[in-house]
């Protein structure tokens, strides 16, 4: 049985800026702190703090550290603190959130309506707030906003991850009711892609592991869409979640994951779930010369 990666999994462009702008300042011996979790991976984090990132709660414990903007970006009074305790800033927040932070408060100056297409504890979604003096009104479920006035020049738009059937639905919805509505789809190309890559991926595979951080938006995302397309698609967010009765029978098993898993982490999934393979090889097999041994393996896979 193999376990095959996804060739198109790993991180978003985003997020391999974020990582590399931090790696290289910690192996250059720089001192290095982020408020909060610098992407939604554990084991990722972990890594980067063995090479000395520093986890602060709040900027006055980030003593003479730069501090790293993560990809979700800040709201303007971090930067303002940041700024009034004289930290040096290290801007990871990934242009495309960027681009949304332009639009919101463009659209916040000239006094429109802001309705956000996300999750309202997002911390993508918490800085845009900071971007329009938290006026903006965040939408997900069916319910309209209480305060929403529809005779008010209105601009729509989305977190980044957000699913298109989400969006779609309250831009259909939305165009019905606001008359004058401005929409701008920020949803991530990336993510949307990667949604169509690994549909195709799953339909390919008889079951799938995915691997990601439990915490992260996107990963649920593309959990999803992995177990619409195939039913025996196993969440897991390391090695140790493997259950061999997943594979029982299969004669190969595909690995993906989100966008901030890293290759590494899959990798890791790949070898154990090959190695449980290997645990149940019958010992005849087992003590074959190598050469025969991977024949027999393959053989005695293709009769179970
Ligand atoms: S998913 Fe898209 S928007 Fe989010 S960090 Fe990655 S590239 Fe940027």
């Amino acid at each position: 049985m193999k376990a095959i990666i996804d060739p198109r999994a790993g991180f978003c462009g985003g997020v391999r800026r974020a990582i590399n702008v931090a790696e290289k300042l910690l192996r250059q011996g720089g001192k290095l702190a982020v408020k909060g979790e610098l992407i939604h991976n554990r084991l990722e984090m972990e890594r980067l703090c063995n090479l000395g990132l520093e986890f602060v709660e709040d900027l006055d414990q980030t003593g003479d550290r730069p501090i790293l903007v993560r990809t979700h970006g800040e709201e303007g009074r971090f930067f303002q603190q940041a700024r009034d305790l004289d930290l040096e800033i290290v801007d990871a927040t990934c242009r495309k959130v960027k681009r949304s932070q332009e639009v919101i408060q463009r659209a916040y100056e000239q006094g429109k309506q802001i309705i956000i297409v996300g999750h309202v504890n997002h911390p993508e979604v918490i800085a845009l707030q900071g971007h329009c003096g938290s006026k903006a009104m965040v939408v997900r479920g069916e319910e309209l906003p209480e305060t929403l006035n529809p005779t008010r020049p209105t601009l729509l738009i989305a977190q980044t991850t957000v699913s298109p059937e989400i969006f779609n639905r309250w831009r259909d919805q939305l165009q019905k009711l606001i008359p004058n509505l401005e929409i701008f789809d920020s949803r991530c190309s990336f993510v949307t892609r990667r949604q169509k890559e690994l549909a195709l991926f799953a339909a390919e595979h008889p079951a799938i592991i995915f691997v990601g951080g439990r915490n992260s938006s996107n990963t649920a995302l593309l959990y999803n869409v992995c177990r619409r397309v195939n039913p025996q698609t196993y969440f897991v967010e390391n090695e140790t979640e493997i259950n061999p009765d997943w594979f029982k029978n299969l004669d190969r098993v595909g690995i993906s994951g989100s966008a901030s898993t890293p290759m590494w982490l899959l990798q890791k999934v790949a070898e154990a779930v090959e190695a449980f393979n290997e645990v149940s090889i019958p010992h005849p097999v087992r003590d074959a010369p190598i050469g025969r041994r991977r024949e027999s393996i393959e053989n005695s896979n293709k009769k179970i």
